[in-house]
């Protein structure tokens, strides 16, 4: 059977030339990179090498970046790392504002920041097409703030945030803090479903700290980086040999660190390839929206190329994936994360998208590697399985 894989917002494949890239430093140079003899230098510079095209991607110094394991380890980091560093000289608890459609790796980490007593968490609201309000972060901002965490696309229905003027916003209140010596709000953002598709430049999104993982980019899983800015506030969360400045102790992961470094050279090299998912996804959100009783969720404009989602009324979104499945079409209902629960997505119950409708959720996320005719496959699977499992359910 043929394999239609349009579930990359949860992960990808891992490109040839980064398995190339990746695979000296498996087998024949596999040095500690923390050694002075041939091979430990081989593999620190193939370290550095990396941290260097990912800094000029990212608009910022090589030391600047820290190599971790994943996006959610980057997001600990960032968050717990940073209150850590801070709380040792305040007397109020720290106050964090985040959005209630955050990935888990950021909601967990706050509850967990919560749960402690280390802070306190606002999490906004988001309108029905999944977008914060600028206005919203401003008015809760407290004396006490000291991070604002705001993801730059949202994995399951592909919403941008307004990043840049969020930047500029904080920019401006940071001034007026200082002035009053008030401690500076830091900003932080979850990039993970952006470091392919939207300007990730540090500079112009006036972000501190920034998150992202390698296997949605076509590198392995098991590889990530956090981008700390200079002069932020942050305490280790891992102790032991000082490897990654200091801030995340243990022989460095090099042949992974090297296929991330590729991953990055290849997105800076096929830009076209964007538009060319663009095109497909508008063809598939055409195609879908053809077939009674499906709504798109998240923006209808401003989205990440990558992502469509939908609620589909009188279906199960699970029972929908698995009839896909048996058909060869891998697609997700909510995030992977969660789909496992039987709760309705946090993302779209946000949106003021009701529990039941909710449950018909369905995501298709586009990669390089899909085509025309896949779609066209989509479209005449997609209408049939959706009459059958109406035919079968009783109406919700
Ligand atoms: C996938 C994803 C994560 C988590 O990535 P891991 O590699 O599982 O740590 C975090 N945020 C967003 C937006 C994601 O899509």
């Amino acid at each position: 059977m043929k394999v239609v894989y349009l579930d990359h917002a949860a992960t990808t494949s891992i490109d040839k030339n980064i398995f190339q890239a990746m695979k000296p430093y498996l087998l024949e140079n596999y040095g500690n990179p923390s050694e002075s003899h041939l091979m430990g230098m081989k593999a620190k510079k193939a370290i550095e090498d990396s941290r260097i095209v990912i800094s000029k991607y990212l608009n910022c110094d090589p030391g600047e970046i820290i190599f971790t394991s994943c996006a959610t380890e980057s997001i600990n980091l960032s968050h717990k790392g940073l209150i850590a560093a801070l709380s040792g000289n305040l007397k109020n608890k720290v106050h964090i504002i985040t959005s209630s459609i955050e990935h888990k790796a950021v909601l967990e980490t706050c509850r967990r920041l919560e749960q402690n007593n280390l802070a306190e968490i606002t999490y906004l609201p988001v309108d029905e097409y999944g977008m914060i309000n600028i206005d919203d972060i401003e008015k809760s901002i407290k004396e006490n703030t000291a991070l604002v965490s705001i993801m730059y696309v949202n994995n399951e229905v592909g919403t941008i945030q307004p990043l840049a003027e969020i930047g500029k916003m904080l920019k401006k209140n940071n001034k007026q803090r200082a002035a009053n010596s008030q401690r500076r709000i830091y900003f932080h953002t979850d990039a993970t479903q952006a470091m392919s598709c939207l300007n990730c430049d540090v500079n112009f999104l006036r972000v501190d700290l920034l998150s992202f993982s390698g296997h949605k980019i076509n590198a392995p899983k098991g590889i990530g980086a956090l981008y700390i800015k200079k002069g932020t506030p942050m305490f280790r969360q891992q102790d032991g040999g000082g490897q990654e400045f200091n801030f995340r102790s243990g022989t460095e992961n090099v042949a992974f660190i090297a296929g991330l470094g590729e991953a990055i050279k290849n997105i800076s090299k096929n830009k076209n390839e964007i538009k060319k998912i663009e095109i497909l996804s508008d063809q598939l959100i055409s195609q879908v929206l053809k077939i009674s009783g499906t709504i798109m969720t998240g923006h209808p404009k401003i989205r990440a190329p990558h992502i469509s989602s939908f609620v589909i009324k009188d279906i199960e979104g699970e029972a929908l994936v698995l009839r896909l499945s048996d058909k060869g079409i891998m697609s997700s209902s909510g995030s992977a994360c969660t789909s496992h629960s039987l709760s309705p997505s946090h993302v779209l119950t946000a949106m003021g998208i009701s529990p039941v409708l909710a449950h018909g959720s369905v995501r298709f996320s586009l990669g390089k590697e899909n085509t025309e005719e896949e779609i066209k496959y989509l479209a005449k699977i997609l209408p049939k399985e959706i009459e059958k499992i109406r035919k079968m359910a009783p109406k919700l």
